[in-house]
């Protein structure tokens, strides 16, 4: 199987004059072509800081990054400025939540997403963007009508879309989805994500889907990651995941959902707060929250226990001393 992106080892710390932030700590993880991996973890957990750091949209000055990613075969943290600017919306592409209020008010849809167009394809005629702009706006259940309208016409819902529309404009190799639908009411929440699946198989794409919502990631996507305060705390085929949870934190998640198809409730039934990230901690990062935290967990931390396909956990139950 073609590995589309690999992390070893891969830390981010903010960085300012009187503290660090260590947002993301010794990440590894692996996706290969066609997974639709979910991470999952409570708010501050570092999901939308892994994120921009995949796509250097970090700044340099206040942000140290450490480790590899590499995505289809190039350490993304080492790509000169001009290389990044071909790799980003080409091969990588990324949608926020609020990546709706990224587009100009004073410029029609069809504009916009033309210039955005042309900066991979400068000699593209008009009739090639035409068609590739309708046929976009049609996977994402648009209708050629808002080509020709400005962003305060569109709901939120169908700025969304347009957003995602932009993001899959050049056939990227991996689409990161940061809470691309949160924002949205849950109707058209179902309806987008039903379209990013059909999309996902007409192009061949993989797919981050970052998320709060555990039956999204039930619903849309093969694999899982637990991130917690940092770290990846479980990774595994959501099926396994989902029905045998094996680290504490994913099994206090799950609990957080009393049923997948029925009413969510918010990630809080796991007493305690996340940990300060602005400081380094010798034992397991979840050891203060943990029922099953043994003498040994609040002094050294565990030995992960990684396969050769990506999977992890990330507890002493599991993976012996260090
Ligand atoms: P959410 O689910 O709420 O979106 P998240 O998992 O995406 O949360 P991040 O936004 O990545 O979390 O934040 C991870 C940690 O980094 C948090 O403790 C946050 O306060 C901190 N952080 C984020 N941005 C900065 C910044 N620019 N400077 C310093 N710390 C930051
Ligand atoms: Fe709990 Fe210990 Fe496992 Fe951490 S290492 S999750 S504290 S059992
Ligand atoms: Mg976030």
């Amino acid at each position: 199987m073609e590995r589309v992106l690999e992390l070893k080892d891969f830390n981010v710390t903010y960085v300012n004059k009187y503290k660090k932030v260590y947002a993301v700590k010794n990440a590894n993880l692996q996706i290969q072509k066609g997974d639709s991996l979910g991470i999952v973890g409570e708010s501050g957990s570092g999901k939308s800081t892994l994120a921009m750091a995949l796509l250097r949209l970090l700044p340099e000055k206040s942000t140290e990054i450490s480790g590899t990613a590499n995505f289809i075969g190039k350490d993304i943290t080492k790509l000169s400025k001009t290389e990044l600017q071909k790799m980003r919306w080409k091969e990588l592409a990324v949608v926020f939540q609020k990546s709706m209020n990224s587009l100009s008010p004073v410029h029609r849809i069809g504009t916009q997403i033309e210039d955005i167009y042309r900066v991979h394809h400068p000699d593209a005629s008009r009739e090639e963007i035409f068609k590739r702009i309708e046929y976009l706006l049609q996977l994402v259940n648009l209708s050629g009508r808002v080509y020709n309208l400005y962003p305060h016409e569109l709901s939120g819902g169908m700025l969304q879309r347009v957003s995602i529309a932009i993001s899959l404009m050049h056939n990227p190799k991996l689409l990161i989805l940061d809470e691309a639908t949160t924002a949205l009411d849950v109707v058209t929440q179902g309806q987008i994500l039903d379209e990013i699946l059909k999309m996902e198989k007409e192009l061949d794409m993989t797919r981050i889907m970052i998320t709060h919502d555990m039956s999204v990631v039930s619903t849309s996507c093969n694999k899982v990651a637990i991130m917690y305060a940092g770290e990846f705390m479980e990774i595994g085929y959501v099926k396994d995941v989902l029905k045998n949870p094996k680290h504490p934190y994913t099994k206090g998640l799950l609990s957080s959902f009393p049923s997948l198809k029925g009413e969510k409730s918010k990630l809080e039934a796991i007493d305690g707060f996340l940990p300060d990230l602005s400081k380094l901690y010798d034992g397991c990062i979840f050891a203060p929250r943990c029922q099953s935290a043994m003498d040994k967990c609040f002094k050294a931390k565990p030995r992960k226990l990684e396969t050769d396909e990506g999977f992890l956990l990330n507890c002493h139950l599991y993976g012996g001393e260090n």
